[in-house]
């Protein structure tokens, strides 16, 4: 990237090289001189003729370079392309921000061959927003005259596209259709600059609003047909190649100032001053002198250039850990995630819920991981291998919240027990994070320290680090936070301690822990014969055919279903619950027994709800606690069967709308459905439809065998089912992916109804 000119003709308020950290522009020359265009062209040339490399790219870039005149910029392209073409093909490019661009510069780029790039923002509104003259003044119509004549058919072979930074306050549609009436080959959307240090704009509740924003304009972009190349859409893709922002890939950009300086990219400028400084200039340092300095060299490291964070996360391969500077905070440098890295998650998964935009048979689904995923759940229940996969991603999710909750003040010294069994014992610390409330815990510690600034609920990694140390046998000694007198372990119990502190010392010791607070000591032995320690209550476990399940009626954070929990079971009621729950099970393998596998592979714990004379029988699930479904401890296995794979379907389908995007986002709309008297949103109807047609199995089943009744319950669903099915179809408020979902169950149901005669 050659900055020919460092001055510019307009004034953005989002300019990384004059409105943000580095301000080291202010002491460089206002054009680059001859003599160092001339050294920068034989630097790339001498490199080029060294590595044999088969095409080298320069952007002219600035500033503004068009404020170097034809003349001038003759002069430039003249001097690159006479030192470098002996050795290479060289690929000439601008970025500008089209003001000056007119029928003479236009000649001259096509006879160099040199590709423009316009800046522009789309429509009136959203370009002067920031893109104006010092003066205020709009541009809009003067980058669009720029835009009109690159598109003359004697100029378009120059025109290479459009770049625009993104601003969530703009309209989406308005935008999208500003930038498609341009005609670009190729547009880039780019999102402010922003650090930790100086976080992006976030107006609105919403915690994506990025993803959202870019969201709804990927939608648009599919429904049309993908009418343009929009690079950050096709970079994020798996296998898309990744960019800049995205990606493992090495970084391939440097920079030479005015001053025939040799930086980095240039948005570290954006980080701080002299953020991209590397020391060398080209009058005495080669490009291999400069790809040696640190700065560049970690970002040729891939994965082991990034943060714990990012290396654990399930989509780094697509994400890289987003632009470099994007990083930066002070005090841990650039080992972070992005300042994006929510948004960045969520537009993964929605970029990703949609198929490939090169189809690889008669239809864009065939062979696609993702619609193997949809259509299998689809089928009412769900594969064992579907079921795996659902949880590795859950569990791939928790991995992330824990280092995240590491990152905002999580102990040290608890990480490194952790850190130290994810190598040894794996397995344990696995049987920890996947306890279905480990997540809620984690989310509420990080919720809470993002409004307090300072962490308000207790640290979860020491209690996590013991819960699997002891799992693990692993002798260790951490602090562990206590709540409300209560140290909890989550999947082992909870000991309520003798003495009243903020945090106790615990001792873990094979087969055993000591806790110390203050002046008292408490021993808990965890062998099953073992007298129960003062104020220990284990978490129980209920044995089904084929499965142990966690009886959960302590963990705080099980408090996450909008309904009251029971407080801890007497023994004989937890042995009650329990014989249920094993006859529920031996029912739901005679009635459904692919539902009952798809339990088998993932249910983990049972949450008593607190009873209610009025509703005798309830059920319910979380979105944050995947592997767990809470019921009333109701006494009828017939009745707790329907419950559980009800719930169950509740279950699978949140853990797959955190992955994709099944009805559009920020969708308003209400639809009536004959199990609800109120109207109900998407999800929700979404959601009744997926529980109700495992539910219409059930009785269909039980209707071919015997009960009287299972006829008109099977009736009685199946129909709410279809009902549900066609106004979801109906709303249009699915997604391409949701409306393929939607249209498997409705095959699905089809065949139950012949299924069952
Ligand atoms: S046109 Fe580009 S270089 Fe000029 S002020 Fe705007 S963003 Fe900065
Ligand atoms: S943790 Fe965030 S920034 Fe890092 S790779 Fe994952 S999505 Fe990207």
């Amino acid at each position: 990237m050659l900055k020919v000119h460092s001055r510019c003709d307009l004034s953005c308020d989002h300019c990384y090289v004059y409105q943000h950290a580095d301000q080291t522009w202010r002491g460089r020359p206002v054009r680059m001189p001859p003599a160092t265009v001339r050294a920068a062209a034989q630097r790339i040339a001498e490199h080029a003729r060294e590595h044999e490399l088969p095409v080298v790219h320069v952007v002219l870039h600035g500033g503004e370079p068009l404020l170097l005149g034809a003349v001038g910029l003759r002069e430039v392209l003249v001097e690159l392309r006479a030192a470098i073409t002996p050795w290479t093909r060289l690929d000439l490019r601008m970025q500008t921000n089209g003001v000056l661009l007119d029928e003479e510069l236009c000649r001259l780029f096509v006879d160099h061959e040199v590709h423009v790039g316009v800046s522009f923002d789309g429509d009136r509104a959203a370009n002067d927003r920031h893109r104006v003259f010092a003066h205020g003044g709009s541009s809009h119509e003067q980058v669009r005259r720029a835009l009109a004549l690159l598109r003359q058919p004697e100029h378009r072979a120059s025109y290479a596209g459009i770049l625009c930074t993104i601003d969530v306050r703009n309209d989406p549609d308005r935008v999208y259709e500003a930038l498609l009436a341009e005609s670009p080959p190729r547009v880039d959307l780019l999102l402010p600059h922003a650090t930790w240090d100086d976080p992006p704009l976030r107006p609105g509740p919403g915690p994506t609003p990025y993803a959202d924003w870019l969201g709804r304009l990927h939608r648009r972009w599919v429904d049309d047909g993908r009418p343009v190349s929009i690079r950050l859409f096709e970079a994020l893709r798996p296998g898309g190649g990744g960019t800049e922002a995205f990606g493992l890939a090495p970084a391939d950009v440097l920079v030479i100032e005015a001053d025939g300086s040799w930086e980095q990219v240039d948005s570290l400028k954006t980080a701080y001053h002299g953020a991209a400084g590397t020391g060398f200039d080209v009058f005495g340092h080669s490009v291999d002198d400069v790809a040696r300095h640190p700065g560049v060299a970690v970002r040729q490291e891939g994965m082991a250039g990034l943060c714990a964070t990012c290396r654990a996360c399930p989509v780094v391969d697509q994400c890289g850990g987003g632009l470099y500077a994007h990083r930066w905070r002070t005090g841990s440098g650039f080992d972070n995630p992005s300042v994006y890295c929510a948004d960045l998650l969520r537009l993964i998964d929605t970029v990703n819920a949609y198929p490939p935009p090169a189809p690889a048979g008669p239809s864009g689904w065939v062979d696609s991981p993702v619609d193997d995923l949809l259509d299998d759940l689809a089928t009412g229940h769900g594969s064992p291998q579907t079921l795996t996969r659902l949880a590795d991603d859950q569990f791939a999710r928790v991995r992330v919240l824990l280092t995240a909750c590491r990152d905002e003040g999580g102990s040290g010294a608890a990480w490194e027990v952790l850190a130290h069994l994810d190598q040894v014992a794996p397995e344990a610390l696995r049987a920890i994070l996947e306890h279905p409330f480990v997540r809620p815990w984690l989310v509420h510690r990080l919720v809470s320290s993002a409004r307090s600034g300072e962490g308000e609920a207790a640290d979860p990694l020491p209690a996590l680090a013991v819960a699997a140390a002891l799992r693990a046998g692993l002798s260790t000694t951490l602090e562990v936070p206590v709540r409300a007198g209560v140290i909890m372990l989550p999947t082992l119990g909870s000991l309520v301690l003798i003495e009243s502190a903020e945090s106790a010392e615990v001792a873990v010791l094979p087969g055993r822990f000591r806790v110390r607070a203050g002046s008292t000591e408490q021993t808990v032995l965890l062998e099953p014969t073992a007298p129960s320690a003062a104020g220990w209550r284990p978490t129980r476990d209920v044995s089904v055919p084929g499965a142990r399940l966690l009886l959960e009626d302590c963990d705080p954070y099980r408090d996450c279903y909008g309904q009251r929990v029971a407080p801890r079971l007497e023994t004989s009621a937890a042995q009650a619950l329990g014989r249920t729950l094993a006859e529920a099970w031996r029912v739901m393998h005679r009635d459904v027994p692919a539902h009952a596998a798809a339990l088998d592979g993932g249910l983990r714990a049972v949450v008593p709800l607190a009873p209610d004379p009025a509703r005798p029988l309830r059920s319910a699930t979380a979105r944050q606690a995947f592997g767990a479904v809470a019921v009333t401890p109701a006494s009828d296995p017939e009745a707790m069967a329907v419950l559980l794979v009800h719930e169950w379907q509740h279950a699978k389908l949140g853990a797959v709308l955190d992955r994709y995007d099944l009805v559009e986002p920020g969708q308003g709309s209400r639809i009536r459905v004959p199990w609800r008297p109120d109207p109900r949103p998407p999800e929700g109807v979404l959601q009744g439809v997926y529980a109700h047609l495992a539910v219409t199995q059930v009785w269909q089943s039980r209707a071919v065998t015997d009960r009287a009744d299972a006829s008109a319950h099977a009736a009685r669903y199946l129909a709410w089912t279809r009902d549900g099915v066609e106004a979801l179809l109906a709303s249009r408020s699915l997604t391409e992916a949701g409306e393929r979902f939607v249209g498997q169950v409705r095959h699905a149901l089809e065949e139950t109804r012949v299924g069952s005669g």
